[in-house]
């Protein structure tokens, strides 16, 4: 984890206009600390390191490290998305396997899509 300043800058541009359900994209750093986007995922530069945005919003609002093996799952299904509400660790093998049962693998065209949006 990075400095509290750093994680706090990052809390302070999530995009909460829709209310506590909705979906909570990053918005832009006006330094430039929100590096890129990566399969429409931000990823955020933290005590030198990038790191997923999501990853460090779910340690902030949980005071705690993702548990070892796991790794963060979307249940909105929105690689953009830092709700901690729809955020959840699970392990890779299950997320993965999530990911098929959602028509989500290999679906180039809908993946381009999310993309799309995302860069806007
Ligand atoms: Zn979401």
């Amino acid at each position: 984890m990075g400095s509290r300043e750093e994680i706090s800058a990052i809390l302070a541009r999530l995009d909460r206009s829709g209310g506590d359900d909705a979906c909570w994209p990053l918005g832009q750093f006006r330094y430039g600390r929100l590096v890129v986007r990566n399969h429409g995922r931000a990823t955020v530069k933290i005590g030198g390191r990038s790191m997923l945005a999501y990853r460090v919003v779910w340690e902030a609002f949980n005071g705690q490290r993702i548990p070892k093996g796991l790794v963060i799952c979307h249940s909105c299904d929105n690689p953009a998305c830092c709700n901690p509400r729809h955020l959840h660790p699970d392990t890779h093998r299950n997320n993965s396997i999530e990911m098929v049962n959602r028509g989500r693998h290999d679906n180039g065209a809908a993946l381009r899509r999310r993309q799309k949006l995302d860069e806007r």
